[in-house]
């Protein structure tokens, strides 16, 4: 059973895995997997290159994140472009980390994304766990964390997918307002009725 872990930024997504982790339950990093799938030697880096030139790489060789970015920012057949080289990679990359992890004897996994619903990786999922916290405390933990600004956590929340958007798509819910001990115990919860689930 695969269980698809998403929120907002700052919601609580890595302090939930840890949590699940904590219990025996290992997880798949959607961000670590689009990072890998761009690292050199990967082919979709050879058709980044090969699309824009030297402008996308760095020194080394590696992607230069900043100037592809900007590139896709600026044009949204690019972006659609780059997605079509990257998402497929991506889906395959997390389907076989997923299987690995089942296959080593895990009780179920999970797939942590914050473009769970976004990229459809949801289609990959049996349930969605949605880490709820209202915008003002996401905004706050933003800002705490990151260097950035009131203004520019702000900004970052509104670009995302809205709350209640997500909210209708969960079909578990964990509340992140309190303390990382009230986390732990609904995060307990949740385990056992997955173990029931990934049994039954
Ligand atoms: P991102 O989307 O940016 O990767 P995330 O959803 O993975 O973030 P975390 O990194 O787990 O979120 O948490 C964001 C910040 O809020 C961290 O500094 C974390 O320590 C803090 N935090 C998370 N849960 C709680 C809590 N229940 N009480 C207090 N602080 C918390």
């Amino acid at each position: 059973m695969i269980v698809g872990v998403t929120g907002g930024i700052a919601s609580g997504k890595s302090t939930v895995a840890r949590a699940f982790a904590a219990l025996g339950v290992p997880w798949v990093d959607a961000d670590d997997v689009a990072r890998e799938v761009v690292e050199p030697g990967e082919p979709a880096l050879t058709e980044i290159a090969g699309r824009y030139g030297e402008r996308v790489l760095q020194a080394d060789g590696s992607l230069n994140r900043r100037a592809l970015r900007e590139i896709v920012f600026a044009d949204e057949g690019e972006r659609r472009w780059l997605e079509s080289v990257t998402h497929p990679r991506i889906r395959q990359r997390i389907v076989a980390h997923l299987e690995r992890l089942q296959a080593e004897g895990a009780p179920y996994v999970l797939l942590v994304s914050p473009l769970l619903f976004e990229s459809s990786q949801s289609e990959m999922a049996d349930r969605c766990l949605v880490i709820d916290v209202p915008e003002s405390l996401q905004i706050a933990r933003t800002a705490s964390r990151d260097d950035v600004d009131d203004a520019q956590a702000r900004a970052i929340v509104a670009a995302q997918m809205p709350r209640s958007e997500r909210l209708a798509r969960a079909d578990d819910v964990i509340d992140n307002t309190g303390s990382e001990a009230d986390l732990a115990a609904q995060v307990a919860e949740l385990d056992r009725r997955y173990r029931e689930l990934a049994t039954s």
